[in-house]
Formats: C-alpha cells, sequence, structure tokens
C-alpha cells in the first residue's frame, strides 16, 4: 500500500546520467485500449490501426491478450505477419496457459515480445489472488523463463506496482530480471500515484536494476495524471512510455500517447529525451482510431482535439493574424492538422471578420466591414459560432438593403 511505502530522497541527476535520452514508446492502444466500453475493434480494423502506428514509428506494438480472445490471438498472429519488422508484444498473465498462448500468437513475429504480469500490491495479493509474497514472487519468475524459453524479448509488469511495498518491488524486479526479463514495467494500474510519488518509485527501481534491465511506465488517467506521471518517471529514469491514441483505456484511460510525445517534443528544453515517432501522422492516427471505435477525443483534448488549435476570442485573433506564435506553442502541420482555425463567434474581432471576408473572396472597405461586423455580432450573440454562409448571407442583405435604398 502506498502509505506504507518508505519514500527516501533519491539523487535522481547521479542515477540518471550517464543514461541513453531515448524513451521507447510502447502502445498499446490494441490492447488496454481495446479492451475498454465502446472500443472494441475487429481483426480487420486492428490491422488497419497497426499500419497506422507503424508509421507513427511506436517501438512497441502491444497487438492483444491472447489468452481472452480467439480475436485477440487472430489480432497478434496478423499484425505479426504483416508488420514482421516490428517488435509486437503479446501479453499475458504469469502462468504456463497464458504464456504459451502468447508464445503462439507470435509464431509468425521476427521481433517477438512476451509481456506477462502478475499483480504484486498487498491490497491485490489479499483480496484478488489470494497468495503470499513469496508466492508472487515464484509464479513471476518461473513466467519468465518460460517466456524466455519461447523468446529473447520479455517484458515483466508488476500490476499495481505503484501501490506495491517498495521493498518487494524492488525484490521482484531483480528477481525477473535475473530470470531473464529484459523490461521491467511498474504500471500504475489504478492511476492513484502522483508525479513526485512516483518518480520516487521508479528511481528506486531504476537505481536497483542498474543497466540491467529497461524500466517502463503505465499509468492510468484516474486522478488525471497518466502524462504527468509518465514525465515524471522519465526524469527518474524509465525509457518506455505505455500509452495509447487518444488516451483509451480503462476507465479514465492511459496516458495520451499524442500528448506525452508532444511535451518531450515542444519542452524539449525541459525534457531532453527522443522518441521515434513521427509526429505529423499523429492527428490522422487519432481520427482513425475515432471512426473505428465508438468515441473521439473531447474537443478540447489538448493536441488531436477539434479546438485545440481553434482560437475565438477576439484578442487572440487579433495577436495569431499578426504573429501566430503570440497564441500557438505547436505549430498545427507538425501534428499533421491542416492549420490552426480561426472560429468566427461573439468573442471575435473585426480583424478576424476582415481576414474571413477575404478568404471568401470579398474585400470590403472600413465602412462596410464596420457595418458588417455590427450585424455580426448581433447574430454571433444569438449562436455559438458563425458559419462562413451566414458571414455570406450577411454580406449580401446589406449589398439587397443598398440596392433597395439606391
Ligand atoms: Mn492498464
Amino acid at each position: 500500500m502506498s502509505n506504507q511505502l518508505t519514500v527516501r530522497p533519491l539523487d535522481l541527476k547521479a542515477a540518471t546520467q550517464t543514461m541513453s535520452n531515448r524513451v521507447y514508446i510502447f502502445d498499446t492502444t490494441l490492447r488496454d485500449g481495446e479492451q475498454s466500453p465502446g472500443c472494441s475493434m475487429t481483426v480487420p480494423e486492428k490491422t488497419r490501426m497497426a499500419h497506422k502506428l507503424v508509421d507513427l514509428g511506436v517501438d512497441i506494438l502491444e497487438a492483444g491478450f491472447p489468452i481472452a480472445s480467439d480475436g485477440d490471438f487472430e489480432a497478434v498472429d496478423a499484425i505479426s505477419r504483416e508488420f514482421p519488422w516490428v517488435t509486437v508484444a503479446a501479453l499475458g498473465r504469469a502462468c504456463t496457459l497464458d504464456v504459451e498462448r502468447a508464445a503462439q500468437s507470435l509464431k509468425h513475429a521476427r521481433r517477438p515480445r512476451i509481456h506477462t504480469f502478475i499483480a504484486t500490491s498487498d491490497i491485490h495479493l489479499k483480496h484478488k489472488l489470494k497468495k503470499s509474497r513469496q508466492q508472487v514472487l515464484d509464479e513471476a519468475t518461473a513466467a519468465v523463463e518460460l517466456a524466455r524459453e519461447h523468446v529473447d524479448d520479455v517484458e515483466f509488469s508488476a500490476e499495481d506496482g505503484a501501490r506495491t511495498d517498495a521493498g518487494f518491488l524492488e525484490e521482484i524486479s531483480k528477481a525477473v530480471v535475473a530470470a531473464g526479463a529484459r523490461t521491467v514495467n511498474i504500471p500504475d494500474t489504478v492511476g492513484y500515484s502522483a508525479p513526485r510519488e512516483y518518480a520516487e518509485i521508479i528511481g528506486r527501481v531504476v537505481k536497483a536494476l542498474g543497466d540491467s534491465a529497461i524500466v517502463s511506465v503505465h499509468c492510468h488517467d484516474d486522478l488525471g495524471l497518466a502524462v504527468p506521471n509518465s514525465l515524471a518517471a522519465v526524469e527518474a529514469g524509465a525509457r518506455q512510455i505505455e500509452c495509447t491514441i487518444n488516451g483509451i483505456g480503462e476507465r479514465a484511460g492511459n496516458c495520451s500517447l499524442e500528448e506525452v510525445v508532444m511535451v518531450m517534443k515542444t519542452r524539449n528544453d525541459l525534457y531532453p529525451y527522443s522518441t521515434g515517432i513521427n509526429t505529423e501522422h499523429l492527428y490522422s492516427a487519432s481520427e482513425l482510431l475515432s471512426s473505428m471505435i465508438t468515441f473521439g477525443p473531447q474537443p478540447n483534448k489538448a493536441i488531436v482535439g477539434r479546438n485545440a488549435f481553434a482560437h475565438e476570442a477576439g484578442i487572440h485573433q487579433d495577436g495569431y493574424l499578426k504573429e501566430k506564435s503570440t497564441y500557438e506553442i505547436i505549430d498545427p502541420k507538425s501534428v499533421g492538422v491542416p492549420e490552426g482555425k480561426l472560429v468566427l463567434g461573439k468573442h471575435s474581432g473585426r480583424h478576424a471578420l476582415h481576414k474571413r471576408c477575404e478568404d471568401l473572396g470579398f474585400s470590403l472597405t472600413k465602412s462596410a466591414l464596420d457595418s458588417l461586423y455590427h450585424r455580426f455580432t448581433a447574430l454571433a450573440d444569438r449562436k455559438k459560432g458563425v458559419m462562413d454562409e451566414e458571414i455570406i448571407a450577411l454580406i449580401g442583405e446589406r449589398e439587397a438593403k443598398h440596392a433597395v435604398g439606391d
């Protein structure tokens, strides 16, 4: 349990200064994401999504949980055949049946990864598994050894890791690495941790494992901290982030791939890490996923939401039209959004309206613009936004009036 953690201050700088700054992106859209409500995908849909994730440049593509369903097995198999050069991961609990099934589903992958997990927190041991720490440790190492008989690349996850006793977490991490795991994932399965605490947990495991394994993070967004927790973990020495497109996943979802990647890219001065992500595919990846599941990102979602690059307030629009960098920190094109949008509404000013009229092919005198602006704000007051057609109609109305007056 978290309140039993003995948190000792850790010299993160000393622990991480010799490490590479390359952070691996482990995409679990097709596994953790797909297993959440409204997100089921068929095998052909998963294969299409996998194609996009490959274009995007994810390092590891978790394609399913093969023991869970035949569909999951087929998805891992299909993706392994179609994209043999990609590291494809299959999930399985730390038991023979699951590990064997995962291995079988990866038969055609050239770079297969078996990802096996067991819960390690006392709360899960007591109420869910009804097992002792020793039993869990033995089952974890046995599963990793079995997985290593099939593949070289084995990842172990300590489920509910963020609420696991720090000493036990260190012990099991060392044991699975000795058994052959190359990646040790410490998930915040229930989205309970916070950046400072999570950094301490991760830092301690990083220090214990040294360069014998990559430490990975897998954060849930129950408190809206999945992205900040993942970044804090990277600062503490984690070098793999598990994440999903649009942040889909169990309950409130996983760490959003597009957000965590764009923080490291946009604020590289603060987060001097690199990924292999081709960011100009982010928006289309988000759109493709939205077209296959039952919901898209909320309009105000960072990076990929409909309003992420839309400016409505008059002061903002005026500044944006003079120099984009006044209100835009990311070039929309860098994430595959054609360009920033000015939304014309009741908060818009003359400058934006004038620009839109010009874009629509109308050149107005100052007095014509003043008169149009007056009628525009009257209309905008009654509406959530004004469409281009309505602006054209307003211009037309004035011309009609003049014709009558003449
Ligand atoms: Mn999860």
